[in-house]
């Protein structure tokens, strides 16, 4: 198998560019053509020597996975589906989803980090659909270099398919190529990323070791969201399994250890279903537990994805929740839902290919 250019850091293509004979300048050419100009061949990279673009050729490639399908909203926000299946790679016959979100002046794109997931969220679709491997960096950049609106877009959030800090590698080396001078030149503050908190390392060789949150916190400057969603313990366990193995009162103790108060922003993403999180004592729980913090909260009304015994909460809990949370001292803001009709808004990422306009 030939290797992916697409995801490679200047340096690991200046020793490429080494090793193949070819002038350490190459590398900076390559990676201008990459990440600047998005090339798909290597054709198109005219500034190359010929003898450059017949070896990277015969021994490269880019590794760019164009979309195969679309579905526009009715509000504009427009779903591709990426058919990552390949034989031999793991995937076989797998779809991801990424969502670009139009916004005024702001055009964001929501990015999956894994196809399927193994937090197994019960409100949620792709949590529903199981875990059926990691995206490497070339099919994480893939959904923003290869979607028609690539150069407009101004921002990413880490909240499609899949948990980010589960593949952190993957995540931040595509976080890299998009903040790095010799990438895409983004600043870090355009890029969120969502996670449900994952707080150690868990394996034979994790002791001592940091875990994926604070690697992330460490090793980049994007900005981050937690799924909250519950503040008690034995109610968060029961939406999502992942409260077992990474308790969100562990999740806060890492937050709290990190500086939140210049650049870079910490907010908590809390889903609001009627009857189970909703309620007084929960906003009061919830306001107690961020205290102190400089954070904001994004009240998100729930997505029915069918066939579950979840149900929305009424748009007047919602805003008495808010106003609890206001009193007490924090931002809380409520979530416009976007793309639901083409069952692109949150949660609802499922992989399927009904539904799309085929390319
Ligand atoms: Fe995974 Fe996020 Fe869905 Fe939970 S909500 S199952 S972490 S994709």
């Amino acid at each position: 198998m030939k290797k992916k250019l697409l995801g490679l850091t200047l340096d690991e293509l200046k020793a490429i560019c080494l090793e193949e004979g070819l002038p350490a300048f190459t590398a900076k050419q390559i990676c201008q053509w990459l990440y600047r100009k998005r090339a798909v061949s290597f054709s198109a990279m005219t500034n190359l020597s010929l003898k450059a673009r017949e070896l990277l050729e015969s021994k490269y490639e880019i590794g760019a996975v164009p979309f195969s399908r679309f579905a526009r909203s009715k509000d504009g926000t427009k779903k591709y589906l990426f058919d990552i299946g390949e034989k031999g790679e793991g995937f076989p016959g797998n779809f991801i989803e990424a969502v670009m979100i139009p916004d005024e002046d702001r055009k964001t794109l929501c990015v999956s980090s894994q196809a399927g997931c193994r937090m197994g969220c019960r409100f949620c679709m792709t949590g529903r659909q199981g875990f059926h491997g990691n995206l490497e960096a070339a099919r994480i950049l893939s959904q923003f270099f290869c979607i028609e609106e690539a150069e407009e877009l101004t921002n990413a959030v880490f909240m499609g398919m899949g948990e980010p800090l589960d593949n952190l590698d993957n995540v931040l080396r595509a976080i890299e190529v998009l903040t790095a001078d010799w990438g895409c030149g983004w600043s870090p503050k355009r890029i969120t990323l969502s996670s449900i908190g994952i707080n150690r390392l868990v394996g034979s060789n994790a002791q001592g070791k940091k875990s994926p949150l604070e690697r992330f916190l460490d090793e980049c400057k994007a900005h981050l969201a937690i799924s909250l969603h519950n503040p008690f313990h034995p109610e968060r366990l029961q939406i999502m399994p992942s409260e077992a193995a990474f308790p969100i009162e562990e999740t806060l103790k890492i937050i709290r250890r990190y500086d939140f108060t210049g650049q870079r922003r910490v907010s908590f993403e809390y889903i609001m279903f009627k009857g189970l999180n909703d309620t007084p004592r929960h906003a009061r729980a919830l306001a107690s537990m961020l205290k102190g913090l400089e954070c904001r909260v994004n009240l998100i009304r729930f997505h029915d994805i069918g066939d579950t015994e979840f149900l929305p909460s009424p748009m007047m809990t919602i805003t008495a929740f808010q106003e609890i949370l206001q009193k007490a001292g924090i931002t809380a803001t409520l979530r416009a839902s976007r793309g639901q009709d083409i069952e692109a808004a949150c949660g609802m990422l499922s992989g399927k290919e009904s539904g799309f306009v085929k390319e």
